[in-house]
Order: C-alpha cells, then structure tokens, then sequence
C-alpha cells in the first residue's frame, strides 16, 4: 500500500477539524479554521483561536493581528508562504473570548496530530494560550523571547500580534522577539 504523504495527513485533519463538534465552539463558527502552509515547513507558529475575519474566511491570521503578524515575520526575513500558521483552537470562541481550557484540551490533539505530521524544527508559540498549551507552568512577561529545546523541536514563544492592538508598548518587544527568533532560523542553530 502507497504511504501516506504529509500532504495528505494535514488534508484528512483539517476535513476532520472542518466537521468537528466535539466542543461547544462548534455551535456558533461559520468556519472552522485548520490552518494552513507547506506540509514540509521547519517552521509552525501556533496562536490562540480564529477572529471574526478568520472564522469568515476559514483561514488563520487574515485580519488585523494577520497584517501584524505579516510585518513581524518580514522583520524576522521568513517568509509567510514557508510556515504553517495554525491555532491551539480551530474555532472561534463567540464574541472573540479567551477559549476555556476544557475547550483547549479538547481540541488540542488535532494541534498535536498537525506538528507530528509536519515535524518542524521550530514552534512559535504566539500569546498566553499558545505557550500553556506546551509549557503549563510557564508565565508569558518570563518566557518570551526565550527559545527552549524540547527533543528535536526549539520552541520560541513570545506575545501574540493581536496583543499590540490593545497594548501599543508591546510593539517593540514583539519585534525584537522575532529578530531574535530569524537570526535563530538563519544562522542555523536550530
Ligand atoms: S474548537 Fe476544536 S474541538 Fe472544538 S469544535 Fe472546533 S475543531 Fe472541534
């Protein structure tokens, strides 16, 4: 019998993400948002939960935390095309709340299933959700910018782009971050 591809993995998951109810979120989303990008990238970055313009689309990152994060992984040198940008939930919470972790838990297996798949050598984690899914015990204000390796994988967490919409201040930190996190990727170390 004929192996399966990555390609066809991340296929049979994201049909079985778009038909999924096993949590509450399934109730209200117009589109459940897989995630999407090569299914050889070294490279996954992980957010919190689509928005409005996600759940419209089907797609992961297109609103304005999508611009925010296009311009950070310019400054970064990595090409958007290259990552596979996904999120620790495939629906989105109503009224763009912070999902419930028993609503985290349930779906994290498909996140879980995408990276065994893909095999990345990095995780960008984005955001307080994304981290906790990895690292429970860890605080965001600590562990940002600060890369830690996990078997073969380095994981890189750091603020989510959205944060800086409501929090200005948070601009250059995010963008020190993910020059920090290029020069990782580029000098590879990683
Ligand atoms: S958030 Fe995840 S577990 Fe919940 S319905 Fe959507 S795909 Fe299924």
């Amino acid at each position: 019998m004929p192996e399966t591809t990555k390609d066809q993995v991340l296929q049979g998951l994201a049909a079985e993400i778009r038909s999924c109810v096993r949590c509450p979120l399934h109730l209200s989303r117009k589109n459940a948002v897989p995630g999407e990008g090569p299914s050889d990238a070294s490279l996954v970055i992980v957010g919190e939960a689509p928005g409005r313009n996600e759940d419209e689309q089907g797609r992961p990152f297109v609103g304005a935390a999508g611009r925010n994060l296009d311009d950070l992984l310019s400054e970064a040198g990595v090409s958007r095309d290259s990552v596979f940008i996904t999120n620790s939930v495939k629906c989105r919470p109503p009224g763009n709340r912070r999902p419930a972790r028993s609503e985290l838990d349930t779906c994290h297996p498909y996140l879980r299933r995408q990276i065994e798949a893909i095999v990345p050598r990095v995780i960008v984690l984005l955001g307080d959700a994304a981290l906790k899914e990895f690292f429970p015990e860890s605080s965001l204000g600590q562990a940002h910018g600060k890369p830690v390796k996990r078997g073969p994988t380095l994981f890189f967490p750091t603020y989510h782009p959205a944060s800086v919409i409501y929090n200005p201040s948070l601009k250059e930190v995010l963008s020190e971050d993910f020059r920090k996190l290029g020069a990782l990727v580029r000098d590879g170390t990683v």
